[in-house]
């Protein structure tokens, strides 16, 4: 259903995604996993498209070359050259690290905002998908984006993204910075939005332990390279794995 082969990024000389293939199906959750620097953020914005935005960018003001080779294959469409607007038309939607909330637009406002591809009847049906899934953001339905923790804004940001109507999810860091009870909670929804809304999701993350459970398959990224990968089940019990991403 979405297939990347052999991706390679460079950012001019530097090589940050060295010959990546994964897959995901719809209904299943992949995981990569991997530290600071790994590049996980370079493979996401690779994915959605925003790494052809910020290459014409960078082209158009004359700063550094990005070079991408390898292709991406979205239900059996060649999406590796498509604008990110096209590819999120297509259904590949990106939930972005720090959640980039818009501040000065209430929590309702910025669901809308995630809302620009569905029709009305999609609209109504996902938002009230959204509060049910996170009841902790009907309470706070008129605050501004600003003003919340980084817990609301994390399911904030989820939700916008459900808003968009995904097949394909991108989740990149949605724990970052969160308490271990929100991450537990973030990570039962990630599963439970698989199992009720069908879409495919890859879900970026440094910290394994609660998102491992969750997943069907996953990669282990060092240095841009998917060095391990596996069921949640053989990356668990793979010693190396285990020492750097359980402490065992
Ligand atoms: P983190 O968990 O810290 O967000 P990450 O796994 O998401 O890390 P990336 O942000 O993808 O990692 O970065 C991968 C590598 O590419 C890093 O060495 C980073 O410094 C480098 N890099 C990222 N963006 C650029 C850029 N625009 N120009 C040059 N190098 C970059």
């Amino acid at each position: 259903m979405f297939e990347a082969r052999q991706l390679m990024l460079f950012y001019e000389n530097m090589l940050a995604l060295n010959n990546v293939s994964l897959q995901c199906e719809a209904d299943r959750i992949v995981g990569v996993f991997g530290a600071n620097s790994a590049g996980k953020s370079t493979l996401m914005y690779t994915l959605s498209g925003i790494m052809e935005d910020i290459q014409k960018k960078e082209q158009m003001a004359g700063g550094e070359r990005i070079t991408i080779r390898g292709e991406i294959i979205f239900q059996g469409r060649d999406v590796t050259h498509l604008k990110p607007s096209l590819r999120a038309r297509a259904g590949i939607i990106l939930c972005p690290e720090r959640r980039r909330i818009f501040p000065e637009c209430t929590v309702v406002e910025n669901l809308m905002i995630g809302g620009y591809l569905a029709n009305s009847s999609q609209t109504e049906e996902t938002l009230g998908y959204v509060f049910n899934l996170f009841p902790a953001l009907t309470r706070i339905s008129k605050r501004l984006g600003g003003f919340l923790s980084g817990g609301e804004q994390q399911m904030l940001a989820i939700g916008r993204s459900l808003m968009a109507q995904p097949r394909l999810l991108l989740l990149d860091e949605p724990l970052l910075g969160l308490s271990p009870m929100i991450q537990y909670m973030l990570a039962k929804s990630i599963k439970e939005i698989r199992n009720q809304r069908g879409a495919a999701i890859i879900v970026a993350e440094q910290y394994a332990r609660p998102i491992m459970p969750i997943i069907d398959y996953g990669y282990i990224l060092e240095n841009g390279a998917a060095v391990v990968d596996g069921t949640n089940k053989e990356l668990m019990d793979n010693p190396d794995v285990k020492s750097a991403y359980f402490g065992q």
